[in-house]
């Protein structure tokens, strides 16, 4: 006996709300070819694979695919999606399974994951006092750099051009990150804030199912921009519903007191308008992480060129780019580490074979990721964040 499910006000069978969810990219046209299995990196695992999981949805075997663990080892990294000759979406297919999934259904990690974050705002459990605190340590970093011994890092400041959403994971994990920021913001004269408390920047509704998560986070976004003021936001995390290069579709939302940009795109404005000035390339040969929810060629080029200007030499990393974009770290951030074998397997493959000293990243989640790689020794690189290269250029 099947359920009849809900979402969004709409109840039917899983067939019948996939097919909505796909809308004219029907699974219907699904040619069975395993393209998306032969490029994910978590084919196989729990005895299943994308194709597989689409096929027991075409044969009307509902429980089984709401039963799957397997969509549990989906990072929604949209590799498959980029190989599908039908251009079906398969992480839309995913997340809507995830979605049916009761609160007890989840995996304990996942749950323990959005209980952090519904109590802090933050997957870190991070509270303001420590927060602000590594806040002022960026701040000394940055007087110390810039020579400025009067220099502040602007909190809760009203009607700033930008507000900087930058995660508390990443501001523990390296506080000099904030102050890269700072220099870029100090060197091109922008006007712009932090806010007073820590802001998880990563969108948890991804890859947990829970659209209420994402409804509350973006309601956290929206009242922080309209109480401030603020023109543009920034955030660090690039798999979300308000990257301007995160996943497409019915999922894509905007604010509506203000827009969502990326540093690479800011960067790449005060580069082209004269705002910004590279003083030196640094001599590095750098390789980078490309955000696994954008494989088009489009960002990859953007992020290219602006590398291209701040380091003598520029790699891609080996293997064809869309068999291997993710990292693997949308896991990490839902606190499902134990299953990211395969995916820390195919990127330490990667870094073995790209000749390079340091892999630049432009996504919080890929960057946690790849320090935590170096950190199991499973790769011999520098990581570092893009602020960190591009303040490096700027002395
Ligand atoms: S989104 Fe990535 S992990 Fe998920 S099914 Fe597609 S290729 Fe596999
Ligand atoms: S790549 Fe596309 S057409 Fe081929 S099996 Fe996967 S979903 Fe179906």
């Amino acid at each position: 006996m099947k359920r009849t499910l809900e979402i969004g006000g709409v109840s039917g069978l899983l067939t019948g709300l996939v097919e909505q969810k796909l809308g004219h990219k029907s699974l219907q046209t699904c040619l069975g070819c395993s393209a998306c299995s032969n490029v994910c990196p978590v084919s196989g695992r729990a005895g299943t694979d994308p194709c597989m999981l689409l096929q027991l949805i075409l044969e009307d075997r509902q429980e089984e695919a709401l039963n799957t663990p397997w969509m549990w080892y989906c990072s929604h990294c949209a590799s498959c999606f980029s190989v599908c000759p039908m251009s079906i979406d398969i992480p839309s297919v995913v997340h809507l399974l995830k979605s049916f999934s009761s609160v007890d259904m989840l995996p304990l990690p996942v749950q323990q994951e959005i209980e952090k974050w519904v109590a802090t705002g933050n997957s870190c459990s991070m509270y303001p006092d420590q927060y602000l605190g590594l806040v002022a340590k960026a701040q000394d970093i940055l007087r110390k750099r810039t020579g400025l011994k009067d220099i502040t890092i602007p909190i809760d400041k009203k009607r700033a051009r930008l507000l900087l959403l930058i995660d508390p994971a990443v501001l523990k994990a390296r506080p000099s990150v904030l102050a890269d920021y700072a220099t870029v913001f100090h060197l091109t004269g922008e006007s712009w804030t932090l806010p007073s408390s820590p802001f998880g920047t990563s969108d948890l509704s991804l890859i947990t199912g829970r659209e209420e998560l994402g409804e509350l986070w973006l309601q956290r976004i929206e009242g922080l921009a309209s109480n401030l003021g603020v023109d543009k936001v920034i955030l660090d995390d690039c798999q979300n519903r308000l990257s301007p290069f995160g996943p497409k579709d019915g999922f894509k939302k905007e604010l509506e007191s203000a827009l969502v940009t990326s540093i690479p795109f800011l960067v790449f404005d005060y580069l082209q308008s004269g705002r910004l000035k590279i003083k030196k390339k640094v001599r590095m040969i750098t390789t980078f992480q490309q955000p696994c929810s954008c494989p088009d060629d489009q960002f990859r080029t953007l992020i290219r060129a602006l590398l291209e200007r701040l380091c003598t030499e520029v790699k891609e990393m080996v293997v064809p780019v869309e068999n291997s974009v993710c990292c693997g770290g949308g896991l990490l951030r839902a606190g499902l580490e134990e299953q990211m074998e395969a995916f820390d397997a195919a990127k330490a493959l990667q870094m073995e074979k790209v000749e390079a000293d340091a892999v630049i990243t432009f996504c919080l989640t890929c960057f946690l990721q790849f320090i935590r790689l170096k950190g199991l020794g499973f790769i011999r690189q520098s990581v570092l964040f893009f602020p960190e290269i591009l303040s490096s250029a700027l002395f």
